[in-house]
């Protein structure tokens, strides 16, 4: 069972079942909605998704016709996508989620749109938390 939650905790999810093909997502539309360099988002059979808490406090945006972005309305996390053309599955955000999963990212996608400040490449220090310098 995985579990997931947005950031004031109104909402609440779980998943039966795995989180498959997830990406990294570099698209300008993915980078505006989550308000950093990329969106990592899997694929969840919807039969597999559960809103366990806070379905009122979802709320939704539609940028393209029948394509809903779900997010709390409080806190303004998102949670998940969904498209009416497809309803035997949802895009779920990974950010979201609190347990531990298997499942690893498995590209780096609209690399093109990439943010310019992000340089996938650079041999970037990596740190569990915050750099040591920071006060
Ligand atoms: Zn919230
Ligand atoms: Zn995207």
């Amino acid at each position: 069972m995985i579990k997931g939650s947005c950031l004031c905790g109104a909402v609440t999810i779980q998943i039966q079942g795995q989180i498959t093909d997830i990406i990294h997502c570099h698209c300008s539309l993915c980078r505006k909605n989550s308000g950093t360099a990329y969106a990592t988002n899997g694929f969840v059979n919807t039969e597999d998704f559960q809103i366990t808490k806070g379905s009122d406090s979802l709320k939704t945006f539609s940028f393209k016709p029948g394509r809903l972005r779900h997010f709390c309305e409080n806190c303004g996390s998102p949670i998940f996508s969904s498209n009416d053309a497809d309803t035997t599955r949802i895009r779920i955000r990974l950010g979201c989620i609190d347990s531990t999963i298997d499942a690893r990212p498995k590209s780096h996608n609209f690399v093109s749109s990439k943010a310019d400040w992000e340089d996938m490449d650079a041999t970037l220090p990596r740190y569990e938390r915050f750099e040591p310098s920071r006060k």
